[in-house]
């Protein structure tokens, strides 16, 4: 495997970054997970978007030019033969001392490894996920604005903790209002009565590129779209609900805190946004 590191292509084992890098002491820096399609970058656009306004929000000056950080995508890629499979891009604060400012760090890292992944076994997409609420709220906007996709992943990592913790591998986040954020790792929508329901961002959820497309399917199919507060209630008595993300792409849940959803199988809805789902990702992207 090649990762990119320093300007340069290196083996997994030589892939090793500073321990006085702020992204190792603090997590002081930022990421994308990207997916690799049959040799095409899903919303790459859209990634680097997001990637530079995350860097923009935390004033890490990135001393790179879209079309350079694009190059180090595909290239990644390219040298490691992937046709299909998902994109890890990182930028950190770089090489500091001790100590929280960030002025002491010489130049940001760009960090780029493509690999295989399967979030969660095959079975799940067809029979769905039970998923759970837990005691772990997202963190306030005020503190850390959920659009950054920041290295601070701890909160999430918490949540998901207590959900394995009782044998559950996704997690629901109530935001400190006590409404729906998201998941751990992927945004989380309901349908009810025929229309498509979903937290919006200002109330913990990441700004997903997944959620997105999944928005733009609902538009494909004609389905009416509502960005709402959502209670715990409103998903427990959803006709269907479903989870999107990059890793994760587009999986039906069949169960909530112990309610099963609709029929406690994935609902007719779900499974033609799964069906487009696949379609677009096929038909869409940009060619390494
Ligand atoms: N929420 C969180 C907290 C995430 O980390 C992610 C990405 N894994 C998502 C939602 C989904 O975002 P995307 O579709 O852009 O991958």
């Amino acid at each position: 495997m090649k990762i990119y590191l320093n300007d340069a292509f290196v083996s997994k084992e030589n892939a090793k970054v500073s321990v006085f890098d702020h992204g190792f002491l603090y997590g002081d820096g930022i990421f994308e997970g990207i997916r690799l399609y049959d040799g095409c970058v899903f919303k790459l656009e859209e990634h680097l978007e997001r990637f530079e306004y995350s860097a923009k929000a935390i004033m890490l000056e990135l001393p790179w030019t879209r079309k350079q950080i694009s190059d180090v995508v595909c290239e990644t890629c390219r040298q490691n033969g992937l046709r299909d499979g998902y994109i890890r891009l990182i930028a950190t604060r770089g090489v500091g001392s001790l100590g929280l400012s960030p002025r002491n760090c010489e130049k940001p890292q760009l960090i780029c490894i493509a690999d295989k992944i399967q979030l969660y076994p095959q079975e799940y997409y067809e029979k769905g996920l039970k998923i759970i609420t837990v005691p772990t709220r997202r963190i306030n906007p005020s503190a850390l604005p959920p659009m950054v996709k920041s290295l601070n992943y701890l909160n999430n990592i918490l949540a998901k903790i207590e959900a394995l913790h009782v044998g559950y591998m996704e997690a629901i986040m109530m935001n400190d209002q006590g409404y729906v954020a998201e998941c751990t790792g992927d945004n989380i929508f309901i349908i009810q009565k025929g229309t498509l329901y979903t937290p919006l961002t200002s109330s913990g959820a990441l700004k997903g590129i997944t959620r997105s497309a999944a928005l733009e399917v609902a538009g494909d199919l004609g389905m009416p779209v509502v960005e709402t507060n959502l209670t715990r209630y409103d998903v427990w008595c959803a006709d269907e609900c479903f989870l999107t993300g990059t890793a994760a792409e587009l999986i039906p849940v069949i169960e909530v805190d112990g309610r099963s959803i609709g029929t406690g199988k994935p609902g007719a809805f779900t499974l033609r946004f799964l069906e487009q789902f696949h379609k677009k990702v096929s038909r869409e992207g940009t060619m390494i």
